[in-house]
């Protein structure tokens, strides 16, 4: 992930003179100082200017929007700057806003205060004047109140920053649909032109043949490097012929997996167990290793969540965060719980232990015997989030989860898996999950905070439900 920047624009007015918007430009360069200073954002920040009338204030915003290293703009009305200046720049508009409430001095000098100190401190009247127009134009945006050096007010800000990440992330996309949806499935279809139109990201559809194409072009000593890397990463408890001829061939189709999405230029990518015509086995630890590098993934077509889950590992830096499908239920009565885990293709970043590289048999698909990466996940609070296609808008549903261990090992089910709790409990979390449509596939995240979650929602102007 790049480090980028967020342009701090401070709204002023020319009713003062030269020399308080002098110190009110020294005070805009300390706070900024202090932000960039303080090792807790994600952005560099950088003082871009104070805007003191309609002119101004539009040339600020064009400057933001064209710059492709700015993700997002604060703004600080350290007085009141008269909000009709602000509509022509505010249509123009394309970048994520904070609008940061604070002001250069922490404390009212009670017994001094004046005219002069209310010139540099008046951030109280101008927050109102900005914030209605803002308001009344329907611009989102996210509003910090409080004071800069606060670790409350620092932390909002780095949740804005990562959800301005995944905001570009979303602008500039490309999902590789392999193959088309599961047949029959409802959840993971969906339109992909007004996916577009509200988040950015593009999704196409390649045919299995082009990526066998690349698998096939793999060289035997390109897997066997691959091999030395996977012996290094993983425990191979099997290494007889057949299993290493497996992972062998697993191996193959990473490489060439890979080799496929760098030439179409996709960051997120699909596959389905109904259309592998050429391939030996289920892409399995191919998926979960790509996962790992911070690739989105879907099986069976579902683009919605391969999307999803690459915008949040952007959002993460790729930390914890997977595919995830709600498996079967514990019912022990006060104890009940999730099992959650994939036919493979979960994705190692939550791990809890070295991962098992292992080869078994599966059920569906018709094709030889997949390897995939074994593991369990590491306890711990996450969301489970599903974005959703109403039909005649995007929803974005997330729920709050308890991690916890599985009561006992499962060896007759050999694929990654983690259990977990749903918040507030069991019977309110998936009654709420199934009565707003929630899917079955959803992103696991470890990393993600709701607040996060909610700011990006927000950004994309897309309706989030929390249970
Ligand atoms: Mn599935």
């Amino acid at each position: 992930m790049d480090r980028n920047k967020v342009f701090f624009i401070v709204g002023s007015q020319d009713l003062y003179g030269e020399e308080p918007l002098r110190k009110v430009a020294e005070n805009s360069q300390n706070i900024v100082n202090y932000l960039n200073k303080s090792n807790k954002l994600s952005a560099d920040i950088e003082f871009l200017m104070v805007a003191r009338n309609q002119q101004e204030i539009i040339n600020a915003i064009k400057k933001a929007n064209n710059d492709d290293d700015c993700i997002g703009i604060i703004c600080w009305m350290h007085t009141f700057s008269p909000a009709k200046m602000w509509i022509n720049g505010l249509k123009l508009l394309q970048k994520p806003m904070l609008h940061l409430a604070t002001q250069a001095n922490e404390f009212l000098p009670w017994g001094s205060i004046d005219m002069d100190f209310m010139n540099l401190n008046q951030a109280a009247h101008g927050d109102r004047e900005f914030g209605y127009i803002c308001t009344r134009m329907g611009i989102a945006r996210k509003i910090v109140a409080g004071y800069y050096t606060d670790e409350a007010t620092l932390s909002a800000i780095e949740s804005w920053i990562c959800g301005a990440y995944g905001v570009r992330e979303a602008q500039t996309l490309r999902v590789a649909r392999i193959g088309d949806n599961m047949r029959n499935v409802a959840v993971t279809e969906g339109n992909k032109v007004s996916a577009q139109i509200q988040f950015g990201f593009s999704v196409n559809t390649y045919g299995v043949g082009d990526v066998v194409e690349c698998v096939n072009s793999v060289s035997t000593e390109e897997v066997k490097e691959l091999l030395n890397l996977y012996e290094k990463l993983y425990t191979i408890p099997d290494k007889s012929k057949n299993s290493m001829n497996s992972i062998f061939e697993a191996a193959k189709q990473e490489i060439g997996l890979r080799k496929f999405l760098s030439e179409v230029g996709a960051k997120a990518f699909t596959t389905t167990f109904e259309d592998l015509h050429g391939l030996q086995q289920l892409p399995g630890l191919s998926c979960q290793r790509l996962m790992a590098d911070g690739f989105g993934f879907g099986a069976e077509g579902d683009w919605k969540t391969a999307a999803m889950l690459r915008i949040i590992k952007v959002m993460t830096k790729n930390v914890k965060t997977s595919f995830m499908e709600d498996y079967t239920y514990h019912l022990e009565k006060g104890r009940e719980r999730i099992l959650g885990a994939h036919m493979l293709e979960v994705c190692p970043t939550i791990a809890a232990n070295k991962p098992t590289l292992e080869v078994h048999p599966l059920g569906i698909g018709g094709k030889s015997d997949p390897a995939r990466l074994i593991f369990s996940t590491a306890r711990g609070k996450a969301i489970n989030c599903s974005l959703l296609d109403m039909g005649d808008e995007f929803r974005m549903l997330a729920n709050v989860v308890n991690t916890v261990e599985a009561d006992e090992k499962m060896p007759a089910l050999p694929v990654a898996n983690a259990v977990w709790i749903p918040q507030p409990d069991f019977k309110i979390g998936v009654q709420k999950w199934i009565e707003n449509g929630g899917a079955h596939h959803s992103v696991y995240s470890q990393a993600l905070s709701v607040e996060t979650l909610e700011d990006f929602c927000r950004m994309m102007n897309l309706k989030m439900i929390l249970i």
